[in-house]
Protein backbone atom coordinates (compact mmCIF):
# COMPACT_ATOMS: atom_id res chain seq x y z
CA UNK A 1 0.00 0.00 0.00
CA UNK A 2 1.14 3.50 -0.62
CA UNK A 3 2.25 5.04 2.04
CA UNK A 4 1.35 8.34 1.41
CA UNK A 5 -2.24 7.58 1.60
CA UNK A 6 -3.96 7.38 4.98
CA UNK A 7 -7.44 6.06 5.56
CA UNK A 8 -7.06 5.35 9.52
CA UNK A 9 -10.45 7.17 10.17
CA UNK A 10 -13.01 6.27 7.44
CA UNK A 11 -17.29 6.16 7.70
CA UNK A 12 -19.37 4.22 5.89
CA UNK A 13 -23.16 5.11 5.58
CA UNK A 14 -25.35 2.24 4.18
CA UNK A 15 -24.53 -1.37 4.52
CA UNK A 16 -27.01 -3.22 2.37
CA UNK A 17 -26.68 -5.64 -0.68
CA UNK A 18 -23.32 -3.37 -2.04
CA UNK A 19 -22.50 -1.04 0.16
CA UNK A 20 -22.07 -4.32 2.95
CA UNK A 21 -19.09 -6.59 0.50
CA UNK A 22 -17.80 -3.03 0.00
CA UNK A 23 -17.24 -2.30 3.46
CA UNK A 24 -15.87 -6.25 3.96
CA UNK A 25 -12.96 -5.26 1.24
CA UNK A 26 -11.98 -2.54 3.21
CA UNK A 27 -12.17 -3.89 6.75
CA UNK A 28 -9.66 -6.88 4.96
CA UNK A 29 -7.54 -4.62 3.32
CA UNK A 30 -6.94 -1.33 5.43
CA UNK A 31 -4.01 -1.53 8.08
CA UNK A 32 -4.82 -3.24 11.65
CA UNK A 33 -4.55 0.69 13.06
CA UNK A 34 -7.23 2.06 10.73
CA UNK A 35 -10.87 2.03 12.41
CA UNK A 36 -14.26 2.28 10.30
CA UNK A 37 -17.21 3.79 11.67
CA UNK A 38 -20.40 2.49 10.12
CA UNK A 39 -24.45 3.99 10.25
CA UNK A 40 -27.21 2.17 8.86
CA UNK A 41 -30.80 3.02 9.78
CA UNK A 42 -31.52 -0.79 9.87
CA UNK A 43 -29.42 -1.82 13.10
CA UNK A 44 -29.67 -5.46 12.18
CA UNK A 45 -27.61 -4.70 8.69
CA UNK A 46 -24.26 -3.74 11.07
CA UNK A 47 -23.89 -6.50 13.59
CA UNK A 48 -22.49 -9.69 11.88
CA UNK A 49 -20.25 -6.51 10.48
CA UNK A 50 -19.38 -6.06 14.36
CA UNK A 51 -18.45 -9.34 15.19
CA UNK A 52 -16.47 -10.03 11.91
CA UNK A 53 -14.07 -6.87 12.58
CA UNK A 54 -14.30 -6.49 16.04
CA UNK A 55 -10.95 -4.58 16.33
CA UNK A 56 -11.72 -2.53 13.15
CA UNK A 57 -15.38 -1.86 12.53
CA UNK A 58 -17.27 0.43 15.01
CA UNK A 59 -20.66 1.52 15.20
CA UNK A 60 -21.82 5.30 14.45
CA UNK A 61 -25.03 6.64 16.10
CA UNK A 62 -26.02 8.39 13.13
CA UNK A 63 -24.31 10.07 9.55
CA UNK A 64 -22.96 13.22 11.69
CA UNK A 65 -21.56 10.94 14.04
CA UNK A 66 -19.87 9.00 10.96
CA UNK A 67 -18.82 12.05 9.62
CA UNK A 68 -16.60 13.08 12.25
CA UNK A 69 -13.99 10.65 10.46
CA UNK A 70 -12.05 11.98 7.86
CA UNK A 71 -13.41 10.22 4.94
CA UNK A 72 -17.07 9.32 4.25
CA UNK A 73 -18.63 6.90 1.97
CA UNK A 74 -22.20 6.44 1.40
CA UNK A 75 -23.99 4.31 -0.45
CA UNK A 76 -27.81 4.67 0.18
CA UNK A 77 -30.86 3.81 -2.48
CA UNK A 78 -32.27 7.05 -3.72
CA UNK A 79 -31.73 11.00 -4.26
CA UNK A 80 -34.17 11.11 -1.06
CA UNK A 81 -31.88 9.27 1.06
CA UNK A 82 -28.66 10.84 -0.27
CA UNK A 83 -30.37 13.92 0.57
CA UNK A 84 -31.16 13.21 3.89
CA UNK A 85 -27.84 11.49 5.01
CA UNK A 86 -25.94 14.68 3.84
CA UNK A 87 -28.57 17.53 4.69
CA UNK A 88 -30.43 16.73 7.61
CA UNK A 89 -30.07 19.59 9.55
CA UNK A 90 -30.11 17.48 12.93
CA UNK A 91 -28.22 14.52 12.03
CA UNK A 92 -26.59 14.97 8.55
CA UNK A 93 -22.95 14.39 7.59
CA UNK A 94 -23.20 18.69 7.15
CA UNK A 95 -24.71 19.07 10.64
CA UNK A 96 -21.24 19.04 11.84
CA UNK A 97 -17.80 20.45 10.54
CA UNK A 98 -16.55 18.69 7.56
CA UNK A 99 -13.89 21.00 6.85
CA UNK A 100 -11.24 19.10 4.71
CA UNK A 101 -12.97 15.86 4.60
CA UNK A 102 -13.25 13.57 1.72
CA UNK A 103 -17.08 12.43 0.94
CA UNK A 104 -17.63 10.14 -1.61
CA UNK A 105 -21.34 8.83 -2.60
CA UNK A 106 -21.45 5.99 -4.24
CA UNK A 107 -25.16 5.54 -4.56
CA UNK A 108 -26.77 5.73 -8.17
CA UNK A 109 -29.02 8.66 -7.96
CA UNK A 110 -29.78 11.96 -10.18
CA UNK A 111 -27.34 14.35 -10.94
CA UNK A 112 -29.37 17.26 -9.67
CA UNK A 113 -29.62 15.74 -5.96
CA UNK A 114 -26.02 14.67 -6.23
CA UNK A 115 -24.46 18.48 -7.58
CA UNK A 116 -27.04 19.70 -4.96
CA UNK A 117 -25.39 17.89 -2.19
CA UNK A 118 -22.12 19.26 -3.70
CA UNK A 119 -22.85 22.74 -3.72
CA UNK A 120 -24.15 23.40 -0.63
CA UNK A 121 -20.78 21.56 0.65
CA UNK A 122 -18.49 23.88 -1.35
CA UNK A 123 -20.88 27.25 -0.07
CA UNK A 124 -20.47 25.72 3.90
CA UNK A 125 -17.24 23.76 4.09
CA UNK A 126 -14.77 24.96 1.20
CA UNK A 127 -12.26 22.82 2.36
CA UNK A 128 -14.33 19.57 1.71
CA UNK A 129 -14.79 17.51 -1.03
CA UNK A 130 -17.28 15.46 -2.62
CA UNK A 131 -17.14 13.34 -5.13
CA UNK A 132 -20.25 11.23 -7.02
CA UNK A 133 -19.17 7.57 -7.80
CA UNK A 134 -21.42 5.29 -8.62
CA UNK A 135 -21.11 2.02 -9.31
CA UNK A 136 -21.48 -0.80 -11.98
CA UNK A 137 -21.00 -4.76 -11.41
CA UNK A 138 -23.75 -5.66 -9.09
CA UNK A 139 -23.73 -7.89 -5.95
CA UNK A 140 -21.47 -10.57 -7.69
CA UNK A 141 -19.07 -7.80 -8.40
CA UNK A 142 -19.17 -6.38 -5.06
CA UNK A 143 -18.42 -9.77 -3.17
CA UNK A 144 -15.93 -10.23 -5.61
CA UNK A 145 -14.17 -6.60 -5.35
CA UNK A 146 -14.77 -6.55 -9.45
CA UNK A 147 -16.89 -3.69 -9.54
CA UNK A 148 -16.45 -0.52 -11.40
CA UNK A 149 -16.49 2.87 -9.58
CA UNK A 150 -17.40 6.09 -12.33
CA UNK A 151 -15.56 9.00 -10.69
CA UNK A 152 -17.59 12.51 -11.24
CA UNK A 153 -14.13 14.42 -11.63
CA UNK A 154 -11.39 14.98 -13.94
CA UNK A 155 -8.16 13.19 -14.62
CA UNK A 156 -6.05 16.02 -12.86
CA UNK A 157 -8.67 16.06 -10.02
CA UNK A 158 -5.83 16.28 -6.91
CA UNK A 159 -7.49 13.65 -5.36
CA UNK A 160 -7.77 10.94 -7.91
CA UNK A 161 -4.76 9.38 -6.82
CA UNK A 162 -6.40 8.99 -3.64
CA UNK A 163 -9.59 7.83 -4.69
CA UNK A 164 -8.40 5.75 -7.15
CA UNK A 165 -6.69 3.88 -4.15
CA UNK A 166 -9.62 3.31 -1.83
CA UNK A 167 -11.82 2.22 -4.52
CA UNK A 168 -8.84 -0.25 -6.00
CA UNK A 169 -9.69 -1.75 -2.66
CA UNK A 170 -13.05 -2.76 -2.93
CA UNK A 171 -13.27 -2.80 -7.14
CA UNK A 172 -11.10 -3.55 -10.30
CA UNK A 173 -11.57 -0.17 -11.88
CA UNK A 174 -11.60 3.52 -11.20
CA UNK A 175 -12.78 5.64 -14.15
CA UNK A 176 -12.75 9.57 -13.92
CA UNK A 177 -15.48 10.90 -16.16
CA UNK A 178 -14.41 14.85 -16.01
CA UNK A 179 -16.19 16.62 -13.87
CA UNK A 180 -18.72 16.72 -10.97
CA UNK A 181 -22.11 14.43 -11.36
CA UNK A 182 -20.38 13.32 -14.97
CA UNK A 183 -20.13 9.94 -12.85
CA UNK A 184 -23.92 9.78 -12.46
CA UNK A 185 -24.17 10.29 -16.11
CA UNK A 186 -21.87 8.03 -17.70
CA UNK A 187 -23.58 4.88 -14.82
CA UNK A 188 -27.21 6.11 -16.12
CA UNK A 189 -26.07 6.11 -19.35
CA UNK A 190 -24.17 2.70 -18.93
CA UNK A 191 -27.67 0.97 -17.10
CA UNK A 192 -29.50 2.86 -20.10
CA UNK A 193 -27.78 0.67 -23.00
CA UNK A 194 -27.36 -2.27 -20.76
CA UNK A 195 -31.10 -2.32 -19.45
CA UNK A 196 -32.12 -2.03 -23.96
CA UNK A 197 -29.96 -4.49 -25.08
CA UNK A 198 -31.06 -7.05 -22.46
CA UNK A 199 -35.07 -6.34 -24.07
CA UNK A 200 -33.30 -6.88 -27.60
CA UNK A 201 -31.48 -9.94 -26.47
CA UNK A 202 -35.07 -11.35 -24.46
CA UNK A 203 -37.08 -10.19 -28.15
CA UNK A 204 -34.05 -11.71 -30.48
CA UNK A 205 -34.23 -14.95 -28.75
CA UNK A 206 -38.18 -15.54 -28.09
CA UNK A 207 -38.35 -15.13 -32.03
CA UNK A 208 -35.58 -17.32 -32.67
CA UNK A 209 -36.74 -20.03 -30.42
CA UNK A 210 -40.09 -19.59 -31.76
CA UNK A 211 -38.95 -20.14 -35.24
CA UNK A 212 -37.02 -23.89 -33.85
CA UNK A 213 -34.23 -22.70 -32.79
CA UNK A 214 -32.61 -24.09 -29.95
CA UNK A 215 -31.03 -21.10 -27.66
CA UNK A 216 -27.30 -22.43 -27.22
CA UNK A 217 -27.09 -22.30 -31.11
CA UNK A 218 -28.58 -18.65 -31.37
CA UNK A 219 -25.98 -17.61 -28.08
CA UNK A 220 -22.78 -19.19 -30.57
CA UNK A 221 -24.51 -16.92 -33.71
CA UNK A 222 -24.92 -14.19 -31.63
CA UNK A 223 -21.62 -14.51 -30.21
CA UNK A 224 -19.78 -15.20 -33.44
CA UNK A 225 -21.55 -12.05 -35.14
CA UNK A 226 -22.59 -8.25 -34.54
CA UNK A 227 -24.88 -8.63 -31.82
CA UNK A 228 -22.25 -10.17 -29.43
CA UNK A 229 -23.07 -8.35 -26.24
CA UNK A 230 -22.21 -9.13 -22.57
CA UNK A 231 -26.01 -9.49 -21.79
CA UNK A 232 -26.19 -12.48 -24.24
CA UNK A 233 -22.45 -14.52 -23.45
CA UNK A 234 -22.60 -13.54 -19.27
CA UNK A 235 -25.86 -12.64 -18.11
CA UNK A 236 -28.33 -14.55 -20.74
CA UNK A 237 -32.17 -13.37 -20.15
CA UNK A 238 -32.50 -17.29 -21.11
CA UNK A 239 -32.43 -19.69 -18.61
CA UNK A 240 -29.96 -22.93 -18.68
CA UNK A 241 -28.25 -21.08 -21.72
CA UNK A 242 -24.81 -20.12 -19.84
CA UNK A 243 -25.24 -21.61 -16.44
CA UNK A 244 -23.71 -18.96 -14.08
CA UNK A 245 -25.87 -16.43 -16.09
CA UNK A 246 -29.02 -15.39 -13.33
CA UNK A 247 -31.72 -16.78 -15.52
CA UNK A 248 -30.16 -20.31 -14.86
CA UNK A 249 -31.05 -20.14 -10.92
CA UNK A 250 -34.25 -19.01 -11.11
CA UNK A 251 -32.92 -14.92 -11.62
CA UNK A 252 -32.41 -14.80 -8.08
CA UNK A 253 -28.74 -13.27 -7.94
CA UNK A 254 -28.30 -10.52 -9.52
CA UNK A 255 -29.60 -6.67 -10.44
CA UNK A 256 -33.12 -6.16 -9.30
CA UNK A 257 -35.73 -5.36 -11.78
CA UNK A 258 -36.89 -2.67 -9.58
CA UNK A 259 -33.47 -0.93 -9.87
CA UNK A 260 -33.10 -0.84 -13.04
CA UNK A 261 -36.72 0.31 -13.24
CA UNK A 262 -35.49 2.94 -11.03
CA UNK A 263 -31.82 3.72 -13.21
CA UNK A 264 -33.90 3.46 -16.59
CA UNK A 265 -36.34 6.24 -15.35
CA UNK A 266 -33.72 8.39 -14.10
CA UNK A 267 -31.59 7.99 -17.68
CA UNK A 268 -34.92 9.42 -19.52
CA UNK A 269 -34.98 12.12 -16.95
CA UNK A 270 -31.79 13.00 -17.70
CA UNK A 271 -32.19 12.16 -21.77
CA UNK A 272 -34.92 14.53 -21.65
CA UNK A 273 -33.20 17.47 -19.34
CA UNK A 274 -29.94 17.45 -22.15
CA UNK A 275 -32.75 16.96 -25.17
CA UNK A 276 -31.52 13.67 -26.29
CA UNK A 277 -33.80 11.73 -28.34
CA UNK A 278 -34.44 8.44 -26.92
CA UNK A 279 -36.34 6.22 -29.55
CA UNK A 280 -36.35 3.22 -27.26
CA UNK A 281 -36.52 4.88 -23.97
CA UNK A 282 -40.59 5.01 -23.57
CA UNK A 283 -40.92 1.48 -24.62
CA UNK A 284 -38.01 0.53 -22.24
CA UNK A 285 -38.97 2.60 -18.98
CA UNK A 286 -42.74 0.87 -19.72
CA UNK A 287 -41.13 -2.68 -19.66
CA UNK A 288 -39.38 -2.29 -16.84
CA UNK A 289 -41.96 -0.72 -15.23
CA UNK A 290 -44.23 -3.39 -15.87
CA UNK A 291 -41.72 -6.01 -15.27
CA UNK A 292 -41.03 -4.53 -11.45
CA UNK A 293 -45.22 -4.66 -10.41
CA UNK A 294 -45.09 -7.94 -11.63
CA UNK A 295 -45.17 -10.57 -8.59
CA UNK A 296 -43.44 -13.38 -11.65
CA UNK A 297 -40.38 -11.07 -11.57
CA UNK A 298 -40.53 -8.65 -8.79
CA UNK A 299 -37.09 -8.92 -6.58
CA UNK A 300 -35.73 -10.77 -9.22
CA UNK A 301 -32.48 -10.30 -11.36
CA UNK A 302 -33.34 -7.18 -14.19
CA UNK A 303 -33.26 -10.29 -17.01
CA UNK A 304 -36.41 -11.57 -16.16
CA UNK A 305 -37.86 -9.55 -18.43
CA UNK A 306 -37.46 -12.74 -20.92
CA UNK A 307 -40.41 -13.97 -18.51
CA UNK A 308 -42.17 -10.85 -18.67
CA UNK A 309 -42.23 -10.64 -22.04
CA UNK A 310 -43.46 -14.05 -22.56
CA UNK A 311 -40.55 -15.94 -23.54
CA UNK A 312 -40.14 -20.18 -22.66
CA UNK A 313 -38.12 -21.40 -20.03
CA UNK A 314 -38.98 -25.03 -19.77
CA UNK A 315 -37.40 -25.28 -23.35
CA UNK A 316 -34.66 -27.41 -22.01
CA UNK A 317 -36.98 -29.89 -20.04
CA UNK A 318 -39.26 -29.82 -23.29
CA UNK A 319 -36.30 -30.72 -25.14
CA UNK A 320 -35.20 -33.60 -22.67
CA UNK A 321 -38.91 -34.93 -22.62
CA UNK A 322 -39.51 -35.01 -26.12
CA UNK A 323 -35.83 -36.76 -27.06
CA UNK A 324 -36.25 -39.32 -24.33
CA UNK A 325 -40.05 -40.03 -25.51
CA UNK A 326 -38.56 -40.68 -29.43
P1 LIG B 1 -29.94 -1.73 -0.46
O1 LIG B 1 -31.36 -1.28 -0.37
O2 LIG B 1 -29.63 -3.16 -0.38
O3 LIG B 1 -29.07 -1.00 0.67
C1 LIG B 1 -29.17 0.35 0.99
C2 LIG B 1 -28.88 0.51 2.47
O4 LIG B 1 -28.95 1.91 2.80
C3 LIG B 1 -29.88 -0.21 3.37
O5 LIG B 1 -29.19 -1.04 4.29
C4 LIG B 1 -30.63 0.92 4.07
O6 LIG B 1 -31.07 0.59 5.36
C5 LIG B 1 -29.56 2.01 4.07
N1 LIG B 1 -30.12 3.37 4.22
C6 LIG B 1 -31.20 3.92 3.61
N2 LIG B 1 -31.36 5.18 4.03
C7 LIG B 1 -30.38 5.43 4.92
C8 LIG B 1 -30.04 6.55 5.71
N3 LIG B 1 -30.75 7.68 5.66
N4 LIG B 1 -28.97 6.44 6.54
C9 LIG B 1 -28.24 5.30 6.61
N5 LIG B 1 -28.52 4.20 5.89
C10 LIG B 1 -29.58 4.27 5.06
O7 LIG B 1 -29.41 -1.08 -1.83
P2 LIG B 1 -28.11 -1.56 -2.65
O8 LIG B 1 -28.49 -2.64 -3.57
O9 LIG B 1 -26.96 -1.70 -1.71
O10 LIG B 1 -27.89 -0.26 -3.57
C11 LIG B 1 -27.31 0.94 -3.09
C12 LIG B 1 -27.09 1.85 -4.27
O11 LIG B 1 -26.20 1.20 -5.20
C13 LIG B 1 -28.36 2.19 -5.04
O12 LIG B 1 -28.33 3.52 -5.45
C14 LIG B 1 -28.31 1.24 -6.22
O13 LIG B 1 -28.99 1.74 -7.36
C15 LIG B 1 -26.81 1.15 -6.48
N6 LIG B 1 -26.37 -0.09 -7.14
C16 LIG B 1 -26.91 -1.29 -6.78
C17 LIG B 1 -26.49 -2.44 -7.44
C18 LIG B 1 -27.08 -3.80 -7.10
O14 LIG B 1 -26.89 -4.75 -7.87
N7 LIG B 1 -27.75 -3.95 -5.96
C19 LIG B 1 -25.52 -2.36 -8.44
C20 LIG B 1 -24.95 -1.14 -8.74
C21 LIG B 1 -25.39 0.02 -8.08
Amino acid sequence: MSESFDFKKLGFIGLGAMGKPMLVHLANKLPPESRIYVFDVVEVTMNEIFSQFPDKVFRGSSARDVAQQDTIITMVPEGSHVRSVYLDPTNGVCSTDISNKLLIDCSTIDTATSLNVKDHIEKHFPSASFYDSPVSGGVVGAIKGTIAFFLGCAESDPNVERLTHLMGMMGKQVIPCGGPSLGLAAKLSNNYLSGVIAIACSEAFDMGMRSGLDPRTLAKVYAAGTAQNTICDRFCPVPHVYPDAPSSGGYKQGFKVQLMRKDFSLAMDMAKRVGSKNMLGEAGLKTYDGASKDPRCRDLDSRVVYRYLGGNEEWLLEENGSSSAA
